[in-house]
């Protein structure tokens, strides 16, 4: 059931790109853990055909919001940049309706000022707020020009982003608009004041738990359990989203009281893996069978991040898949 679903995906992408771009969509030569093969709207699949640029591999994450990125890639930001990789952060809006008592335009500048300082703490190339308004993106000419002018500026190896059937309206139109920029990236004409990427990025779509039209494929799965310390340091760092708005907003309010003054760094830690832990324990379980496929000989994580691959990039190779994810 799940093959043919998936034959019947990649079918329909080659057909869209075939229309759209006129590109001829490729195959990577090795796939991911089930010796799969990934479909993809953007040429090449092979390293021989256009050679990446020189230097660390670099890792672009666009979220809508200044935190989503923090929370769902947190883990996987860690490792990569513990083995030397450059990671970029992106909200393309400003976040500013997220707060139950500033007003939108002090929320705006709370979450820049903050996610300079989760910048720091995470040890980020940047985190760079694009300033679409907060609960008003639309996948618009403009913006997807402007989230592909960011792209090849920074000229990542990997864009990670959020599905289009994720649940926030701003999610669903971040996810469309690097779609959207996937095959263009390539094209020299199309917004030219930033040269086109010969080597187009790989797309990933970050974990979310929802169903319809159907689940996240989980491509990439990684242990993140021995970086949650270090992803908990990053997330304090946003004190409006993380000890105002989301505790509001999710009625755990209570809890946050109880941490007092907020002087105690490992309490601090514990309430934040409490909470935002949960969703990577949750992905651990749901994704316990296919990590055992992957990997029968190690145990099953208890904390997981899950990635799957977008037909709308470059297809990945096996040594790409094996880049991403490290050794451990
Ligand atoms: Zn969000």
């Amino acid at each position: 059931m799940d093959m043919n679903r998936r034959g019947f995906l990649g079918a329909g992408a080659v057909l869209a790109a075939g229309i759209a771009g006129g590109a001829r969509p490729v195959q990577a030569e090795t796939a991911g853990r089930a010796k799969r093969a990934f479909v993809a709207a953007c040429p090449p699949s092979s390293r021989e055909y256009a050679s990446r640029r020189p230097g660390p591999t670099r890792v672009m994450m666009i979220g809508a919001h200044p935190d989503d990125t923090d929370i769902t890639c947190g883990g996987l930001t860690v490792k990569l940049i513990s083995r030397g990789f450059q990671v970029r952060f992106a909200s393309v809006t400003d976040g500013r309706m997220g707060h139950q008592k500033f007003t939108p335009e002090e929320t705006a500048r709370v979450r820049r000022a903050e996610t300079i300082e989760a910048a720091k703490r995470f040890g980020l190339d940047g985190y760079d707020i694009y300033g679409y308004p907060d609960c008003g993106l639309y996948p618009t000419d403009e913006a997807r020009r402007l989230v592909a002018r960011k792209i090849r500026a920074f000229e990542p190896d990997f864009v990670i982003t959020h599905r289009t059937c994720d649940y926030h309206a701003d999610h669903r139109a971040t996810g469309q608009l690097v779609m959207d920029a996937g095959y263009l990236l390539g094209v020299p004409h199309w917004c030219d004041e930033v040269k086109a990427q010969r080597l187009r990025p790989v797309i990933l779509y970050m974990t979310d738990p929802f169903t319809y039209p159907r689940e996240l494929r989980p491509d990439v799965m990684l242990d993140v359990e021995p970086y949650l310390d270090k992803w908990c340091d990053a997330l304090d760092a946003q004190v409006s989203q993380f000890y105002d708005w989301l505790p509001w907003d999710k009625g755990t309010e209570s809890e946050v009281a109880a941490l007092g003054d907020r002087t105690d760094l490992a309490k601090r830690n514990a309430y934040l893996r409490k909470y935002w832990a949960a969703k990577k324990q949750r992905d651990a379980k749901r994704f316990a069978d296919a990590w055992r496929a992957e990997y029968p000989d190690r145990p099953a994580p208890k904390y997981m991040e899950a990635y799957e691959v977008s037909e709308y990039g470059r297809a990945p190779t096996e040594a790409d898949l094996k880049l991403l994810v490290g050794g451990a």
